[in-house]
């Protein structure tokens, strides 16, 4: 698949995980002229509100909204993420045919086994990726970055990307998915109505906004120290 590489993948185990985690971020890079791209390791056919094909459509116009240059979903079945040979193999030939620099997984732990999984997969699938020997049709490649997106789990983030011009259209590119978030009956014990959305999108990004001395944030987690080449130029206020 010859097209150019992606500067930034973000992997996540259903539609709609990147745009709740990191689509703000995903934005704010495209903006600066990077080079974006979603891998979806599932395709929604076990959601109790709409079907894998109103899904893919959904997908489809939230990429468009987060202006991203690639995206795509492998069949992993929805709700039985595992972390197994196979899957890693699907994950690994994306990762030598797109050729990102940074990687974007969810965080290794969670509710949803679905999430967690994809955290291990995604991590077990760059090291393979980036094994001479494996023939998987590609030439090697290991991203130089891996972050993980927190979001979904109650963890103090390591760094935190200022979403404050980029929030409105990340909650637009959530909203894209109709079958799943316009008011209806199907699933209504299960799902929020809109408005409450709305709220607790807010409520999550104004407090890691705080976190990082501005009003709308995402976080984010990595493994490795910060390095910093000039005591003044390190970001957000202490007193
Ligand atoms: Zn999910």
């Amino acid at each position: 698949m010859p097209s150019a590489p992606l500067d930034i993948l973000a992997i996540a185990a259903h539609r709609d995980d990147v745009e709740q985690t990191s689509g703000g971020t995903l934005l704010k890079m495209a903006e600066r002229g990077h080079r974006t791209g979603i891998l979806d390791l599932t395709q929604g056919e076990m959601g109790t509100r709409g079907t894998a094909e109103d899904r893919a459509r959904e997908a489809a116009e939230a990429a468009r909204i987060l202006r991203v240059c690639w995206r795509s979903a492998l069949d992993i079945p929805d709700g039985r993420v595992e972390n197994t040979w196979e899957n890693r193999l699907k994950v690994a030939r994306v990762i030598r045919e797109q050729r990102p620099q940074v990687l974007i997984l969810p965080y290794w732990k969670g509710r949803h086994p679905d999430h967690y999984t994809a955290s291990k997969l995604g991590y077990e699938a760059c090291f393979l990726a980036g094994l001479a020997k494996l023939d998987l049709g590609a030439a090697p490649h290991r991203p130089f970055k891996i972050i993980y997106a927190t979001l979904y789990y109650d963890i103090r983030p390591t760094f935190v990307v200022d979403i404050t011009s980029q929030f409105e259209a990340r909650f637009r590119s959530l909203m894209a998915y109709k079958s799943q978030f316009s008011d209806q009956e199907a699933g209504k014990d299960l799902f929020p109505a809109q408005a409450e959305i709305r709220a607790r999108i807010e409520a999550m990004a104004r407090f890691y906004g705080m976190l990082g001395g501005g009003t709308y944030a995402e976080p984010f987690l990595q493994n490795e120290v910060g390095l910093v080449e000039d005591l003044l130029q390190i970001p957000v206020k202490s007193i």
